[in-house]
Parts: structure tokens; sequence; C-alpha cells
């Protein structure tokens, strides 16, 4: 429940805007400092419709921006700073799966970790192949042959990451409500999507490296 610290209106947010803007008077209000990302742009979570997200926090960024509010009396210019950022944190957040998906986690009281998401083995042992191949490039002997391995690698590893994504982008929008191993399951393939990318991020460094070192 809201109060329009303008009108005296008490009223609950039947539609986004209403978060920042009283619907009886319209005036801007600082929205509720504890509104969810999800709630802060009218979604009902996890899912989150990519082209209606962007067009809400563009219509939103127009009617909240400060410039519209110099010459409005403090208040509105305060409610219009929080607001802003409010949208923007919201968006930046939902627009992005892997983030979207953690987020998601977090107010389901399982933030990512939390389970002890372990290792696979077979993910294990993959993971400790790379670090051998980044460990052969930077310590310069390399004649050629790890380098091209290690730039299969990263494009193999990036396009898994792409194809988990998807899945994790499907899985957010298709939520199974009440459904632990819904959870467990976006955990499990968050926690591989953070491995895979610390691995891609480990090559790409050793083949910089390796550059360095041939150049010298
Ligand atoms: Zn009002």
């Amino acid at each position: 429940m809201q109060v329009c610290p303008n009108c005296g209106a008490s009223y609950e947010a039947a539609d986004f805007r209403d978060n920042y803007f009283c619907p009886h008077c319209k005036t801007i209000t600082p929205c509720d400092p504890g509104l969810d990302h999800f709630a802060a742009l009218g979604f009902t979570p996890p899912a989150c419709d990519r082209p209606e997200l962007k067009s809400r926090y563009l219509e939103l960024n127009r009617l909240l921006h400060p410039d519209r509010y110099t010459t409005a009396p403090e208040p509105h210019r305060q409610a219009s700073l929080v607001n802003v950022s409010k949208v923007n944190d919201a968006y930046r957040c939902l627009d992005d799966t892997v983030s979207r998906a953690r987020y998601w986690l977090e107010l389901c009281g399982k933030p990512l970790g939390s389970d002890g998401d372990g290792l696979k083995p077979a993910l294990a042992s993959e993971l400790f192949e790379l670090q051998e191949l980044a460990s052969r490039l930077t310590s310069g002997a390399d004649d050629g042959e790890a380098k091209r391995s290690a730039e299969a690698a990263v494009r193999s590893l990036q396009e898994r990451i792409g194809e988990a994504e998807s899945v994790v982008e499907e899985a957010l929008s298709q939520w199974p409500h009440g459904d632990d191993d819904a959870v467990a399951g976006l955990s499990g393939r968050l926690a591989e999507i953070a491995y895979l990318n610390t691995a891609v991020r480990n090559l790409k460094g050793a083949m910089e490296d390796g550059c360095r070192r041939s150049v010298a």
C-alpha cells in the first residue's frame, strides 16, 4: 500500500506506472525502496518478455527523467532521482538472462552457491584439461598447436554458454511454480555457465600471455 504525499490517497499499484506516479493526482511519488526488480517493471517473476521490458523501461525513463523536473518542487526532483535509479537497476538485472536467473534464485531464498552446487566430475576433469592447456600457453613452450587448441576450445565453450543461456531463458519463461527441482536445475545450470565463463577468461588470458612471450 502506498500513500500519495501530494493528495493523500492510498492505493495498491495496479499498473507498473503506479509505482512511480499517484494514479489519482498523477504526481510523481518516490517508489517503495523494497520493490523487487520484477515488480518495479510490472512483471510476474521469473518470466519477462524482452520487447515489453524494453518498451516499459524506455517509457519510464522518459517520464521519470530528472531533466523534466529541474524546475519542479524539491520532493518531486528527489522522487525522480530515486525512481530513475530503481528503474535502471531493475532493467539492467532483468535484461540479462543470467543476472535475471541469479536474482530469481535470490528471491526464492536459494542464492547461487547456497546449496553447494558441486562441480560435476565430467565438467571438473574437462576444466582441469583446459587449465593444463592454459599453462602450456603461458609457459611459452607452445609450438602453435596449443594456441590452435585453445582457440577451438574457446569457440566451443562460447557455443555451450549460449546454449545453456537459452535453456535458462526457456526455464524462466515457463517456470513451474512450487517445483523444488526447477530451482536445483536452474542453480546447476547457472553454476555451469559461471565455470565455463571462467574457463573462457582463463584461456583468453593465457593466449594473450603466450602472444606477449612469443613477441618478446
Ligand atoms: Zn496523489
